[in-house]
């Protein structure tokens, strides 16, 4: 037996990635939209995958998509690029902007796939960390910014998993310290209802992403979107999996954008069973809520309670949220993504019964 090699040395420090997506009655824990496509949007959905041939290959740059996302940004469709999930612009980001010799500038704690990616590429990593109310240290980032050797940057906005914005005027100043690449991470802007777009006819060295899979229900679809210069986006097109975004989900995407404006009150619904949230969780004893502008709410437990075990204790009483109490910086911090109102309810009563 010859056994096999060791990989690349680069992945040692690296887990498999694992979200702890466990089955249970209320699944609160991926900031998942908690209602599926309307039915009628299926009807349509499934009249236009019947339509495919699915011998051929799919239009790989999807050119029906990105007309529809750029003509409701009012860009051009060279301003906008599609990829498999968010996801994968976020590989694409360090494949064609990290590299050996080059380095990316992170405000942790912040979405961690950012510096797997990093990792995976063998980019250098600045850690610039927010504050303990995780406020972004807005002067040391201009100023790491300013030393002129950051090749990228990603900025989410609103941050996961702590749900703060991040301010436009900082994100404008980044763009003028120095020719970085600035990514800011909008997942979650349908939520709160801030954009950098304003930005970006300015700024060459400004790209943004969104995504299909939190307001528009398509978690499951994989379909993420990016808007950029067309210098920019020229050489993400160098690095991009040629069919990474598949002829179904383009279908299914292209009707759901089509009728974004049927997801509104959906969201405005989210907004405010957030806000319900907000509220109650400020009233119960034991923990600590930080505000937030996304679909998600961070908490942390009190010293002496341990957030793991009540992580377990809702699981088993039926609720899944995320735990993050083992996460740097977010030591004791629970998540959970706001559901359905009756979800929200039984959460709510399922975590005081098990603080008491
Ligand atoms: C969910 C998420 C994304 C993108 O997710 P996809 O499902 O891959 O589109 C990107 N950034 C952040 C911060 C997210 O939470």
């Amino acid at each position: 037996m010859a056994g096999v090699r060791s990989a690349a040395p680069q992945l040692a420090d690296i887990e498999p990635y694992d979200p702890k997506y466990i089955p249970a009655e209320v699944m609160i824990s991926a900031n998942e939209n908690a209602s599926d496509v309307p039915f009628d949007l299926r009807r349509e959905i499934e009249r236009e995958v019947r339509k495919l041939s699915f011998n051929r290959y799919p239009d790989p740059l999807a050119n029906g998509l990105r007309d529809l996302i750029a003509e409701a940004n009012g860009l051009d469709r060279d301003q906008v690029i599609m990829g498999n999930g968010g996801d994968e612009l976020l590989f694409n980001i360090a494949l064609a902007w990290g590299g050996p010799g080059r380095t990316f500038l992170n405000m942790p704690p912040t979405f961690t796939v950012y510096k797997n990616n990093a990792q995976l590429t063998n980019t250098a990593i600045v850690d610039v960390p927010r504050r303990a109310d995780f406020s972004i240290d807005e002067e040391a980032v201009i100023e790491r910014l300013s030393q002129g050797d950051i090749d990228y940057t990603i900025v989410t906005s609103p941050n996961n998993p702590t749900g703060n914005l991040v301010d436009t005027a900082f994100v404008e100043r980044m763009l003028q310290a120095s020719d970085t690449l600035v990514m800011v991470d909008e997942a979650y802007f349908e939520f709160s209802r801030l954009t950098a777009r304003p930005l970006l006819g300015r700024y060459e060295n400004l790209v943004i992403l969104r995504t299909f899979s939190k307001a528009f229900s398509l978690a499951g679809v994989r379909m993420g979107y990016m808007l950029g210069s067309e210098t920019v986006l020229r050489e993400f097109k160098k690095v991009r999996q040629p069919y990474s975004v598949d002829a179904v989900s383009q279908a299914i995407a292209r009707v759901v954008y089509a009728h974004r404006a049927e997801f509104e009150r959906g969201i405005e619904l989210i907004i405010s069973e957030r806000a319900r949230l907000l509220d109650e969780l400020g009233m119960t004893e034991g923990l600590t809520v930080y505000p937030s502008d996304a679909n998600y709410i961070l908490f942390r437990l009190n010293d002496g309670v341990d957030a793991g075990e009540i992580w377990q204790r809702l699981l088993d009483a039926g609720v899944l949220i995320r735990d993050f109490s083992r996460a740097p910086g977010l030591e004791n911090c629970l998540r959970v993504s706001v559901g359905s109102p009756e979800e929200n309810s039984r959460f709510l009563e399922e975590l005081r019964k098990v603080l008491k």
